[in-house]
Formats: structure tokens, C-alpha cells, sequence
């Protein structure tokens, strides 16, 4: 089956306790239409919002309750397509993003998108590469705020989800609780500013259920590489994470040892950063999909 779910179906925190708007199979579609991480409430260079809040950004349109998801089950959302408005909106400010502490006021900046490409300043025009901020599924216990990624998923802002990728969400509650939004036309690693080009649109995914594949944080698949999704307090913790991650995906399914592992990840893999402005810092650690052929490797 195929659904349309509109943006004003949003949730501003991923948690067990939201009312899903919408219930699906596993292997049915759905276009999900998306605010940008303002609720789109920039619309000129006047505009300001009172103050940025981790609590009132990034809405992510859902939660969709997928039949038969259970703790320990992964859900695999492929991106099939995502369209992105003609307007994106960046922002910066004091206590915001790496810089924080050197500047003055909010800054807000509108991008015209044309022809495929974000218009920057009469200087600068750049390829979008549309891509997905926020996508995550309810945590267990407390709620988490659409801003602030983790086991979960959420605010991720990983440049790998993109079309054509399939993102392996863990399930933690009945239902997984599937939502997105914070569309980006284009982002670079670290997201430094605090935001990247933040654009309304539509995301169309399919979504599929693997029974017990028991992940511990997000993974990805392109037709490129696997990468291990961590987010954690520091860089340094995320960068940990996501290796040991990795590791443990690596030997549970290839029987290769820790050393070797490591080893070939040091050679082979790359630990990349994928934003340092949120709550918790992410990084990402790929290995080509070609390496893992050797060894046999199969997901599930
Ligand atoms: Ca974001
Ligand atoms: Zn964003």
C-alpha cells in the first residue's frame, strides 16, 4: 500500500507516549510531507524566531506505527525520493553552532533554490544534495526531543541519508513510532553554523520490518558503503562508539577477530563526523561494501 501523510501530522519529541497518526505493513510506502526545522516560520530576511529551542525546532512529521515491530526488530527505511522546496533558511547566532561564542544576535539567511542549485550569495552556487536531518523511532522511558539524536536516531544530521539509502532504525517500543522531517538541500560535515540549507518537502520511503536483528544504534547502507551511526556527549565518545559498533557488526557475522577487525577498519574504513552542534555529537564510521564482500558479511 501506498499513504500520504500531511506535515501538519508532527511531533516535536520521539516518545512512546505519542498517538500515532498513521499504521502500516511492513513493505508499504509512504510520502511524508515535511516542515522545515523552524516549522517554517521564516519566510524573509526579516523574520525571527524569539529564541531557538531544542524543544520547538525540527518537527518530524509521524509517528507511523508499523504492524508486528517489536523491541530488538529493526526497521529498514529505504529514501526513495526526496523533493525540496525553492527556498532553504540558514542560521546562526550567539551560543549557537562551533562559533557561538564570537557572535552577536540570531542571523537568519534565506537561499533561493534555482535549477538545482542553492544560491548562496551572487558568488556562490552549489548542487543541493537533498538530505534527511531528523529520522528516528520512540526511545524507551522518557521521551527525546526532535533536536537531540541517539540510539533512537532523531536530529542525526548524517549527509549519507540521501536518496536511495536504507537506514536500519532499532526498534525500542511497540510499533517502532516511525517519524522524519528537517530536510536539508544541502549540508556539510560537522554543520558548523548550527543548521545547514533547512528546506520544506516530501520524503517518500518504504519501510520494511526485519524481526530481531537487535542494532544498538542506527546503521546505513548506500550502494557505496555500511556506516555505523553514534551519537554521544563528545566526539571522542561517538568516535568509540561507532568503531566498537562497528567491530561487533563485523565479527557477530564474519567470525574474523577483534584484531584483524580493527586492523582492516584502519585500513579500509573511515570515521567521519556528521555534525557537532546538537545535544550529542555524531560520527560516523563506513566500511565499503566490496571489503565486507570479502569476508562474506550479510546484515541479515
Ligand atoms: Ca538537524
Ligand atoms: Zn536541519
Amino acid at each position: 500500500m501506498h499513504y500520504f501523510l500531511a506535515r501538519d501530522n508532527h511531533i516535536f519529541k520521539f516518545s512512546a507516549g505519542e498517538t500515532p497518526v498513521l499504521t502500516i505493513s511492513s513493505g508499504d510506502t509512504v510520502s511524508i510531507e515535511t516542515m522545515d526545522c523552524f516549522s517554517d516560520q521564516i519566510q524573509t530576511p526579516g523574520d525571527s524566531l524569539e529564541e531557538v529551542s531544542f524543544d520547538r525546532v525540527n518537527p518530524a512529521t509521524g509517528p507511523i506505527y508499523v504492524e508486528g515491530a517489536r523491541k530488538g526488530d529493526a526497521l529498514k527505511v529505504t529514501i526513495e525520493q526526496i523533493k525540496i522546496g525553492n527556498r532553504a533558511v540558514m542560521l546562526t547566532g550567539k551560543g549557537l553552532g562551533v562559533l557561538g561564542h564570537k557572535l552577536q544576535g540570531m542571523h537568519f539567511k534565506i537561499l533561493p533554490i534555482e535549477n538545482g542549485k542553492v544560491v548562496f550569495d551572487e558568488h556562490t552556487r552549489l548542487p543541493v544534495e537533498p538530505m534527511v536531518g531528523v529520522i528516528g523511532v520512540a526511545p524507551e522511558g522518557e521521551g527525546i526531543n526532535c533536536g537531540t539524536p541517539d540510539t533512537h536516531g532523531g536530529n542525526m544530521d548524517t549527509r549519507l541519508i540521501r536518496e536511495q539509502a536504507d537506514i536500519y532504525l532499532p526498534v525500542w517500543v511497540d510499533g517502532g513510532l516511525l517519524a522524519l522531517g528537517d530536510l536539508h538541500a544541502l549540508m556539510g560535515d560537522g554543520e558548523v553554523s548550527v543548521s545547514g540549507a533547512e528546506v520544506a518537502g516530501e520524503v517518500r520511503v518504504k519501510v520494511t520490518l526485519i524481526k530481531k536483528l537487535n542494532l544498538s544504534t542506527p546503521i546505513l547502507m548506500n550502494d557505496q558503503v555500511l556506516a555505523v551511526i553514534c551519537s554521544r556527549k563528545s566526539l571522542d565518545e561517538a568516535v568509540t562508539g561507532s568503531v566498537e559498533i562497528m567491530e561487533d557488526l563485523i565479527r557477530s557475522r564474519t567470525g574474523l577477530p577483534s584484531e584483524e577487525i580493527v586492523m582492516l577498519l584502519s585500513v579500509a574504513g573511515q570515521v567521519r563526523i556528521s555534525q557537532v552542534v546538537d545535544p550529542l555529537k555524531t560520527v560516523r564510521c563506513e566500511i565499503p561494501l566490496q571489503v565486507l564482500d570479502n569476508y562474506g558479511f550479510k546484515l541479515y
